[in-house]
């Protein structure tokens, strides 16, 4: 099966794309819901001295202050910090190094180190990777209550997919999860590739739409499946010294992107933002992911679902960026990559 051995390959996001872009700016100052006290203020509604008028007018100011606070009180040290967990390559990477029973151990693991969190995570299914065993994975990350997404049929960069291509391709996974995917129909773009000009993005955005498809991007883009390769060599030469190294470098790494993705969203909005972290279902996170959610909680941060950090009026700002990178979507707000 072709898709395999494309899978196989390229297993994870990875993303060693040349750097393009645009460097346009976003209008920051813009107030949620396009409502600015301001302009309340100024208006000659506002001014006047009808009550019925006025109450109305004092309603929407209550609001706007109220909006203004909630972004306010995010910016604040100390302020909540969210994030939310998202595992992409279900039922599990490396299926030509991973039998599907070990496969299904891993995602017991992560389950496992999920519900010590009281973490509901969101994963992304490759349809061509699930098989009539390897299924018996997903059917277990999905019966301990986290949702499944669609991550394609055969894990394609979409810059080298035509529309009715990307369709079939969606709709193929689509077919193959309808016994997981509820009323969140999650899609995650493999790679992270959305498109590399604007009529591409389009037409993605259109089929996603009209399957009923919500993009989920990613703002805390992460390196893992590069540890994990390591991680797994060292262990097939049960070199358990060197495993561990790389799992203390795999943790620092997570730490490192948590930290440059955070402040990276503050300079360009001014603010927190719920964040949506991007691992795999891999070896490494099955051994490590309680210690690395550990240091999460002991950070101040609140785990919340897919569905509560996408409420925030950040994920509806538009994404400046196109071009063949697969980027954090606070670099496709800022429209240019980070690094
Ligand atoms: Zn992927």
């Amino acid at each position: 099966m072709k898709g395999f051995a494309d899978v196989e390959g390229r297993v994870g996001c990875a993303d060693e794309a040349a750097i393009g872009g645009s460097e346009s700016k976003v209008d920051f100052a813009r107030c949620p819901e396009g409502l600015c006290l301001d302009d309340i203020l100024s208006s000659p509604l506002y001014r006047g001295r009808d009550e019925l008028l006025g109450f109305r007018m004092l309603a929407h100011v209550t609001r706007a202050i109220a909006a203004g606070l909630a972004v306010l009180s995010t910016a604040l040290p100390g302020a909540a910090r969210e994030i939310a967990i998202t595992l992409d390559d279900l039922p599990y990477v490396m299926p030509s190094r991973t039998s599907p029973s070990e496969g299904l151990e891993q995602v017991r693991a992560v389950n496992e180190a999920l519900a010590a969190h009281r973490v509901e995570a969101t994963g992304f299914a490759v349809g061509s990777q699930i098989g009539w065993r390897s299924r018996r994975a997903v059917a277990a990350f999905a019966e301990a209550g986290h949702t499944v997404g669609n991550h394609s049929w055969s894990h394609p960069d979409y810059g080298t997919l035509t529309p009715d291509q990307f369709r079939e391709e969606t709709q193929r996974t689509d077919e193959a999860l309808s016994r997981w995917i509820g009323e969140s129909r999650f899609y995650r773009f493999p790679f992270l590739r959305e498109g590399e000009t604007e009529e591409a993005k389009a037409a993605a955005d259109q089929v996603l739409a009209d399957l009923g498809y919500v993009n989920v991007p990613v703002t805390i883009d992460t390196d893992d499946w590069r540890y994990n390769a390591d991680y797994l060599d060292a262990l097939d030469r049960d070199d358990e010294v060197t495993a561990a190294e790389i799992a203390e470098a795999y943790l620092a790494h997570i730490r490192e992107r948590t930290l440059h993705f955070e402040s990276l969203a503050e300079d360009a909005i001014g603010g927190e933002v719920p964040h949506i972290l991007l691992l795999h279902m891999n070896r490494i996170n099955a051994d490590h992911l309680s210690e690395m959610l550990d240091w999460y909680v002991a950070e101040g941060w609140t785990f919340v679902s897919v569905e509560e950090a996408m409420r925030d009026p950040f994920y509806a700002m538009p994404d400046l960026y196109a071009g063949p990178r697969g980027l954090s979507q606070v670099e496709r707000v800022m429209g240019r990559p980070s690094e």
